[in-house]
């Protein structure tokens, strides 16, 4: 599990630098907005455990759900109170465009900076390059 921020968690599956997309699991242990954000291409998911929602829209995600967010679509992420922990699968077809409240780009994730990401922490935490094994 490489720390994204405090109490959420992404574990990589399948970083891809052939298509730039990504799969991986997304965990968080807080209640709260996670982030605003909005991506460029498809996102399909699978809730696995616990549940969350977007501010944007009336549904739950629950766990057993299966989740597709439309190229384009800007939303922000919440876990609600109770909810111990979420996991949930992401299949993240390009990038993600992090946003403030008036819709100001403050952050920015593709392929390559999960790479990155996941190479330092496994270096830090003495798995050396075994971010190798999941990138294609
Ligand atoms: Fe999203």
């Amino acid at each position: 599990w490489v720390p994204q921020a405090p109490n959420v968690w992404f574990r990589p599956l399948l970083l891809n630098t052939v298509t730039g997309g990504w799969c991986n699991l997304l965990r968080v242990r807080k209640s709260g907005m996670i982030s605003r954000h909005r991506h460029p291409g498809l996102v399909v998911g699978y809730v696995i455990k616990g549940s969350w929602r977007y501010l944007e829209h009336p549904w739950i995600a629950e766990a057993g759900h299966f989740l597709y967010e439309p190229p384009g679509e800007i939303h922000t992420l919440v876990v609600d109170q109770g909810v111990e922990e979420m996991i949930t699968f992401f299949n993240i077809a390009g990038a993600m465009i992090y946003l403030d409240e008036q819709g100001v780009q403050n952050g920015y994730e593709d392929v390559f900076t999960k790479i990155e990401m996941c190479r330092a922490h496994y270096r830090a935490v003495g798995l050396g390059d075994y971010v190798d094994s999941f990138i294609r």
